[in-house]
C-alpha cells in the first residue's frame, strides 16, 4: 500500500512537534501551578527561558539517541537535522536567560516568603550555572566549526557527548538549587526524571547497545574492490564464537552502524547502508567509499576480523504492496542502498517499471555495472549512467543527476505517478527533491531521500519545511514563556 494512503504524511511530525512543545512547556506549567507571588515580568521571562531551554537541552539527548521506530518513519537525517536546528533555539534561550533578571540578589526582605523581591543565587549554584553556560557556548562552537577543527570525527563525537553530560549535570544542579520554582517537589522531581531519561538514552547508545552487540558478533568474510576507491565488505554471523548470531531483521535500503575489531566500547563505529538484500541473509554486505581514516583503511581489513552491527535504521525502504513505477537516483556511493532495493526487487520477481539514474564523476566510479546489466534481463529496468567528467567516446549522459536529466529520461506523463528514491551528496539530493516537489508536483509521500551527512540543506524545500516546523514549535514555546511571564 502506498505510504500516503496509510496515514497523512504530516501526522507523525505534527504529533512529535506537539509533544516536543508540550514537554518544553511542562516545567512552566508546573511552576505556574504553584501560585507564587508574581514577579516583574522580565524576571519570569528569564526563568521561563531558562526552564524551557533546559528542558529542550535534555530532549536533545533523546533526539540523538537511536530509536529504530522513529528513524524508520522519519529518517535519521531528519531527526538529526531537528536536533541541530533545535540546538540553536535552546542555546538562544539559555544564553539570554541570565541577562534578563531585574531583581537584586541578596537576602530576602522579612515578609518575602516566596522570593518575589530578590534573587537567590548562592555561590555553588551560581558557579554551576556559569560553568554550564560556558560549556554550552563551547559545545555549540565545536558543533558549528566541526569540519574545520583539527580532530577526528570520533574525538569530536566523544567530546560532544561528554560536554552534553557536563552541561546537563551542572544545569541540573543550578536548576534545583537556584531555581525559584524548582524548590517545589513536583517540579524538582520532573527535572530529576528528565535528566535521568536523557542520560539513560546516552547510556543506551554507548553501553547497552555494545553489550547487546557482544552477544551477536559477526566476522568479515571478504573485502573486494567495487569501483575506484570503493569496496564491498561482506560479513557473516560469527558462529565459531559460540553465539549463534541472530538475523538482523532489516528491510532493503536500511543502514546499520558498523564497528570493526575490539574494544567494543570505543567510538569507532560508522553508519553504512546495507547493500545486500535481506534475502541474502545471513550474509550482510556494505559498499564503502574511502572518505577518511576509517573508510580509508577498509581495503586492508583482513577476513576473519570481528565486526559488530547496530541496526537496522532508516526509512529508505519499499512498500511491498505498492505497484507504482520506481525511479532510483544515486550519486556516487549513494547507489549502495539502491542496490539493496534492486536486489530485493529481483528476488521478489517484481514487475513494476524501474528507472535507475546513477551519477558519478568518472567512469571508474560507476558501481555494479555488470550486475545492473544482468538485472535488466530479468527486471523491467532501465539504467542511465551520467558522468560529470566522461572519457572520450562516452555515449551516456553528461553532467550530474539534475532536473534536465530527469526531464530527458522520464516521460512527462510518468513523472508524477512514480515513487522516487534519492541517495547521494546532500546538495544533489536536496536539489532533486526541490525539483520533484516544486517543479514536477510529485507528492511528498512519493519522494524518499537518504542523506549520508547530517547537515542542514537550508534553501531547499524539504529542509525549509523542517525549518518552518522548528520555527513554529519555537514560536509556540515562546508564546508559552510569555504567558508564564505574564507579559
Ligand atoms: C545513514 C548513512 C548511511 C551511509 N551509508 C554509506 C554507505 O553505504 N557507503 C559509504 O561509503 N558511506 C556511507 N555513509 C557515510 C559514512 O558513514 C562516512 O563516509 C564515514 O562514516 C566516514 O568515516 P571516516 O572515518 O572514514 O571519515 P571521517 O573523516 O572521520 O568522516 C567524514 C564525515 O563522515 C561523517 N561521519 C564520520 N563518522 C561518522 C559517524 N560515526 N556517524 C555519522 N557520521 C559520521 C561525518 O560527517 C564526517 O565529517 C553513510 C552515512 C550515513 C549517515
Amino acid at each position: 500500500m502506498p505510504r500516503s494512503s496509510v496515514r497523512p504524511l504530516w501526522l507523525l511530525p505534527a504529533a512529535l512537534l506537539g509533544g516536543y512543545a508540550a514537554l518544553a512547556l511542562l516545567p512552566m506549567a508546573l511552576g505556574a501551578a504553584q501560585g507564587l507571588t508574581p514577579r516583574p515580568w522580565r524576571d519570569d521571562l528569564a526563568t521561563g527561558l531558562g526552564m524551557s531551554g533546559f528542558a529542550m537541552l535534555l530532549m536533545e539527548f533523546l533526539l540523538s539517541g537511536r530509536f529504530k521506530g522513529l528513524s524508520a518513519r522519519m529518517g535519521m537525517d531528519r531527526v538529526m537535522q531537528f536536533h541541530q536546528i533545535m540546538a540553536y533555539v535552546l542555546v538562544a534561550f539559555l544564553l539570554l536567560h541570565p541577562f534578563l533578571y531585574t531583581l537584586p540578589m541578596g537576602a530576602p526582605a522579612p515578609l518575602d516568603r516566596d522570593a518575589h523581591t530578590w534573587l537567590s543565587l548562592p555561590l555553588l549554584p551560581g558557579l554551576s550555572g556559569l560553568l554550564a553556560w560556558i560549556a554550552l557556548g563551547l559545545l555549540v562552537f565545536m558543533a558549528i566549526a566541526r569540519d574545520g577543527l583539527p580532530m577526528r570525527y570520533e574525538t569530536w563525537r566523544l567530546s560532544h557527548g561528554i560536554g552534553a553530560v557536563v552541561i546537563a549535570l551542572f544545569g541540573l544542579h543550578h536548576t534545583l538549587e537556584a531555581g525559584r520554582y524548582s524548590q517545589d517537589g513536583l517540579l524538582a522531581g520532573f527535572w530529576i526524571l528528565a535528566a535521568l531519561v536523557a542520560i539513560a538514552s546516552l547510556v543506551h547508545v554507548h553501553l547497552i547497545i555494545p553489550l547487546r552487540q557482544r552477544r551477536h558478533p559477526y566476522r568479515v568474510t571478504a573485502v573486494r574492490p567495487e569501483a575506484e576507491r570503493t569496496w564491498t565488505i561482506e560479513l557473516e554471523p560469527d558462529r565459531k564464537s559460540g553465539h549463534p548470531g541472530t538475523p538482523l531483521p532489516f528491510r532493503a535500503g536500511q543502514f546499520a552502524w558498523l564497528k570493526l575489531e575490539r574494544p567494543l566500547f570505543r567510538m569507532t563505529e560508522h553508519p553504512f547502508s546495507i547493500s545486500s538484500a535481506p534475502a541474502d541473509w545471513p550474509r550482510v554486505a556494505f559498499t564503502i567509499k574511502e572518505a577518511g581514516d576509517f573508510t580509508g583503511r577498509i581495503a586492508e581489513v583482513p577476513p576473519g576480523t570481528p565486526a559488530y552491527l547496530d541496526g537496522p535504521y532508516g526509512h529508505f525502504t519499499l512498500e511491498p504492496e505498492d505497484g507504482r513505477a520506481l525511479v532510483f537516483v544515486a550519486g556516487g556511493v549513494g547507489m549502495a542502498p539502491i542496490m539493496a532495493l534492486l536486489r530485493q526487487l529481483q528476488h521478489d520477481g517484481a514487475d513494476r517499471p524501474i528507472t535507475v539514474i546513477q551519477g558519478n564523476r568518472t567512469a571508474g566510479q560507476i558501481l555494479y555495472a555488470d550486475e545492473l546489466d544482468a538485472m535488466a534481463g530479468t527486471l523491467p529496468l532501465t539504467v542511465h549512467h551520467v558522468l560529470a567528467e566522461p572519457p572520450d567516446g562516452w555515449t551516456g549522459h553528461r553532467g550530474v543527476p539534475d532536473r534536465a536529466l530527469l526531464e530527458t529520461v522520464l516521460p512527462a506523463e510518468r513523472r508524477t505517478g512514480a515513487v522516487y528514491y534519492l541517495c547521494g551528496p546532500p546538495a544533489m539530493t536536496d536539489a532533486l527533491e526541490e525539483t520533484l516537489l516544486s517543479d514536477f508536483g510529485v507528492p511528498a509521500s512519493q519522494v524518499i531521500a537518504e542523506r549520508f551527512r547530517y547537515t542542514l540543506g537550508g534553501r531547499r524545500s524539504s529542509a525549509r519545511r523542517l525549518v518552518y516546523g522548528v520555527l513554529g514549535t519555537a514560536a509556540v514555546i515562546l508564546v508559552g514563556i510569555m504567558w508564564f511571564a505574564g507579559a
